[in-house]
């Protein structure tokens, strides 16, 4: 052998041991050391080794095998027909590239200018099982495993409510196969829990959905909650079904549960349409989903089309951009929050995440910090998902077994923006800088709190916007805003006097804003978005709050006595008066229109919002119902009268619906706002 091959057979070998090795830390430890995206690469530079040198490729290389291998003590299942993985697509053009390579394999099989249809469904990130019905009694469940031996994991699959253990209609012998997951409020849960019993948290919620399936003890599982979406029957056999959108709807009509999400599509485009949909919804559904499964609808296509290596060529997954990764944790350091709070936050060594570079996350509070458990030099695991801000989620599992951690951060011990020393009242979950009115970086998010989206809304007013104003001396106070001129703002570098000009006219625009969002805007403590419209609706206008004393504040729905003397105690503060004062001379409303709370036509009503209305923004929705008198609340209980569902609603519907609340849509909703009599008979 020249001494090239020999290296290019040594490559081969090495990123098989490298695969195996991470395929045993990811399907059997379920604690895998590095994030899909580098793993990718590893298995597809072995891909295109063993392509161009057809010589090395081995029948159990793993490019030709998926999964681990089963090694724990569960009994193992040998699969009637093997559980395959997908190829991934990670763009439009290797989604396209994909419909190409199954024409150009049809054209070879004489299929000329085959009619494609498609089903898209949301490529769930559990993990694959396999459900084995006789005479339609379930008989077993397993794990995928290698794809052809599995893992009988019956006695937890048992614990899923949502699983059919009888089916009425089925054939002799039924294989159902589906992904088992776990949702991500359960899943935040779940490593709170284990965090507070100090206990290694899991890394996403497929790691936890699989090490809770291959579990002994089935009450393990019974007290984390699984559920499954079915997606394909193993055989067809016995069923007289053309289409894989038949299979599915055959599935849920046998009561399994099959995403109603799914979509039956005719086109390419549509195809890709449907990815980039999911792809910017993702962050608002309550389970885990890592991409699309694109399959080809007709089941005779499928079989010509057939498998290649692992992966059937009917079949693709468009991989969202991942979410999570691990990343070392340079350093935590501090930043002041609007009442003097040290919010921790990490310095992490940059990484691509959610399509984005992160090199900071946030890690919210102290006790936030201390549960988790993330030191300096850790390697961590980030989550970003939508716009959210990143956050450290936990150490990487490995990382905590390292002998030489760091000792645990500490908040500092001086303000890092006005070096006051800092303190820690008694009760608070926050380390303070108790320099109120004095600190710079406290006033700096004051005003950002003032401008931002759900308080002034005040457009172009970014936060280094907003510090630069302040370092120019323009605004110190929230009032200032208002006295802002386009020369004062055109003067600042990288402002013009058209941008100039559309500030001044944002701000302008603000002086409409609702009294409750200018409640909110205030930056009181204890006052979030929903007390201070609960403050605006019962008090109705800042005269009456402020003359109001503590005990009468307690008499607001949602605020205890507690809070009450909080808020009476800032209203009172001097500083507030003046800026409550400035407020009233630029004219921002600083009292409540329409019908005061128990009267108008929505009175003893009750509305709870879920999912995304076509036209009215929530908070717009919610400031027309109580505007009409009726009350807004979260969750959908006996008592709420109406549920008002937009598109992708959430898990409210589902209950709404069994509890047989009335449910609306936005046009329901506005002629309720208009006309109450006709509506609601
Ligand atoms: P996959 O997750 O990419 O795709 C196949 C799986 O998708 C199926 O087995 C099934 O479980 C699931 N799925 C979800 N919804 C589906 C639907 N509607 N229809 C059909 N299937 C659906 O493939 P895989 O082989 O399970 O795993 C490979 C993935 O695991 C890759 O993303 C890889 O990066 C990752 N991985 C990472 C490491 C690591 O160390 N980080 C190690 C091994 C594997």
């Amino acid at each position: 052998m020249s001494s090239g091959a020999e290296d290019t057979a040594e490559r081969a070998a090495e990123l098989r041991r490298l695969i195996e090795h991470h395929n045993h830390r990811y399907y059997v430890l379920d604690d895998p050391e590095i994030g899909d995206e580098q793993y990718d690469a590893v298995l597809d530079e072995l891909r295109r080794l063993e392509e161009s040198h057809p010589e090395l490729a081995t029948a159990d290389s793993p490019t030709q095998r998926v999964g681990g291998q089963p090694v724990s003590r569960l009994k193992k299942i040998t699969h009637a027909r093997p559980m395959y993985s997908l190829a991934n697509a990670r763009s439009e053009e290797e989604l396209r590239a994909w419909i190409g390579r199954m024409r150009n394999h049809l054209a070879r099989e004489g299929i000329e200018e085959p009619q494609f249809a498609y089903v898209a469904e949301p490529k769930i990130d559990g993990l694959a099982i396999s459900l084995l019905y006789r005479d339609g009694k379930l008989a077993y469940g397993a794990t995928r495993g290698n794809g052809e031996v599995g893992e009988d994991v019956t006695h937890n699959l048992l614990t899923i409510a949502s699983i059919p253990q009888e089916v009425e209609g089925a054939p002799p012998v039924l294989e159902v196969r589906g992904e088992v997951y776990m949702s991500l409020p359960d899943f935040a849960a779940l490593n709170d829990r284990r965090a507070a019993q100090g206990l290694s948290t899991f890394m996403n919620p497929r790691n936890a959905a699989a090490g809770t399936i291959r579990q002994l003890d089935p009450k393990l599982a019974a007290e984390r909650p699984l559920s499954m979406w079915c997606y394909a029957l193993g055989s067809l056999e016995a069923l007289d079904l053309e289409t894989h959108w038949d299979a599915l709807q055959w599935l849920r009509a046998h009561g399994f549960r099959v995403n109603g999400d799914v979509r039956r599509l005719q086109s390419e485009d549509e195809v890709v349409a449907q990815c980039l949909d999911w792809q910017e919804r993702r962050a608002s559904l309550d389970f885990e989903i890592d991409g699309v499964v694109v399959k080809v609808d007709d089941f005779e296509l499928q079989r010509r089309l057939g498998v290649v290596g692992r992966d059937p060529r009917w079949a693709i997954a468009w991989k969202f951009p991942p979410t999570t990764a691990v990343t070392r944790l340079l350093r935590v350091d501090w930043n002041v929050g609007k009442f003097g709070d040290l919010h921790p936050f990490a310095v992490l060594e940059p990484v691509g995440v959610g399509g984005v570079t992160v090199k900071l996350a946030t890690l919210h509070n102290e006790e936030d910090l201390a549960r988790k458990d993330v030191r300096r030099g850790d390697e961590v695991i980030v989550l970003r998902a939508g716009d959210v801000i990143p956050q450290v989620l936990s150490p990487a599992p490995h990382a905590v077994e390292r002998p030489d951690r760091e000792p645990p951060p500490r908040p500092p011990e001086k303000c890092p923006d006005c070096g006051t020393a800092t303190v820690k009242p008694d009760g608070s979950v926050f380390t303070k800088c108790p320099n109120r009115g004095g600190c710079p970086g406290q006033a700096w998010q004051l005003l950002k709190h003032f401008v931002s989206r759900g308080a002034m809304d005040i457009e172009g007013l970014g936060e280094e916007t907003v510090s630069r104003l302040m370092r120019q001396g323009l605004v110190s106070s929230a009032g200032d805003f208002y006295r802002l001129n386009t020369e004062d703002i055109a003067a600042l570098e990288g402002f013009g006097s058209v941008s100039a000009r559309r500030i001044v006219e944002a701000v302008e625009r603000s002086r409409e804003r609702p009294f409750a969002r200018v409640l909110f805007a205030l930056g009181l403590e204890e006052v979030g978005e929903v007390t201070a419209r609960n403050l605006a609706a019962h008090w109705r206008s800042i005269d009456a709050l402020t003359a109001a004393t503590p005990e009468e504040i307690a008499q607001t729905p949602g605020v205890g006595p507690k809070m009450a003397l909080r808020i009476a105690e800032q209203l009172a503060d001097p500083d507030m008066r003046a800026l409550i004062d400035d407020l009233k001379r630029q004219q921002v409303k600083l009292d409540m229109e329409g019908a005061p709370p128990g009267e108008g036509p929505l009175r003893d009503q009750t509305f709870v919002l879920t999912g995304t209305l076509p036209n009215l923004t929530r908070e717009q929705a919610t400031e027309r119902i109580m505007a009409a008198g009726g009350k807004v609340t979260s969750s959908v209980s006996r008592k709420t009268s109406y549920l008002v569902a937009g598109e992708f609603p959430g898990s409210k519907l589902e209950k709404a619906e069994r509890m047989e609340v009335r449910v609306l849509d936005e046009t329901g909703l506005l002629a309720l706002l208009d006309s109450p009599a006709t509506a609601q008979s």
